[in-house]
């Protein structure tokens, strides 16, 4: 049944089929595909909605929030009748409503067990998180599982985005930014602009495509976004040798030694 694109999805993706980097070869993949999305806000909100709409097999979201009136300024899926409700329960109502042939996969906030069980199971993640703790936790289970991240953060005008391949042994998201800075910083709420944020969470729907057609992408460039300028800047990254999160001889301890973190 996953082998074959149907009459009605050769109409449904033909705009992208006819790119020959994508073709029926590439919605193929994508049809075949599981994504795990952490974090359904103003990243995860375009993220989410690009994916379905592009006809990802499977996408698994996982949230803990409720919708809540300060966030419609940013998270485009959800509506103001939505609020008070589970962001998973209205983002899975949304998404169906726009492509029902995909499988949604509600999952809660995610700790580190629930990461250990899951990241394994799933083609890439994509982390849309809004704390520093979140993302350590994932990209500590997308390096124990050999899976590939694409990482995002936005505050105010500017946003940051990284995608992590640990068999392309690229700096992980501990290299560049180890624990003991930020941590506290990260947690506390900032202002933000709605479509900076919503930039950096299409760009992580660009790059899940990228990489899932198995098209060339910038795997370890750290992209910067400046959204009053509108210029990204590009830079290189380089693994530490001694990061405990993607050298396996310490990978398993680094799950447990995260600080405390209080949101805000
Ligand atoms: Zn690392």
């Amino acid at each position: 049944m996953t082998d074959t694109l149907s009459d009605h999805e050769f109409l449904r993706y033909g705009r992208q089929i006819l790119l020959p980097e994508i073709g029926e070869t590439g919605q193929l993949k994508l049809k075949q595909s599981k994504v795990l999305i952490v974090g359904l806000g103003g990243l995860g909100s375009p993220a989410s909605l690009y994916l379905a709409a592009a006809g990802v097999g499977e996408l698994w979201l996982a949230d803990g929030d409720t919708v809540d009136s300060s966030n419609l300024q940013r998270q485009v899926l959800y509506r103001t009748a939505d609020r008070h409700q589970p962001k998973t329960k209205a983002a899975c109502a949304h998404l169906t409503a726009l492509n029902p042939s995909i499988k949604y996969q509600s999952l809660p906030a995610v700790d580190e067990a629930l990461l250990v069980e899951i990241v394994p199971q799933v083609d890439v993640v994509l982390d849309c998180s809004d704390n520093m703790l979140t993302r350590q936790r994932v990209n500590a289970a997308c390096m124990r599982a050999q899976k590939p991240l694409i990482t995002a953060a936005a505050t105010g005008w500017e946003g940051q985005l990284l995608l992590i391949e640990p068999a392309q042994q690229t700096a992980c998201y501990h290299c560049l930014f180890p624990l003991n800075e930020e941590t506290g910083l990260s947690c506390r709420e900032a202002g933000i602009v709605g479509p900076v944020v919503g930039m950096l969470g299409t760009a992580q729907a660009l790059l899940t495509m990228q990489l899932l057609c198995d098209l060339p992408r910038p795997t370890g460039i750290l992209q910067r976004f400046d959204g009053r300028t509108l210029q990204w800047q590009r830079l290189n990254t380089q693994a530490d040798p001694t990061c405990p999160a993607c050298h396996s001889s310490a990978s398993s301890s680094v799950l447990l030694e995260f600080p405390t973190c209080k949101s805000a």
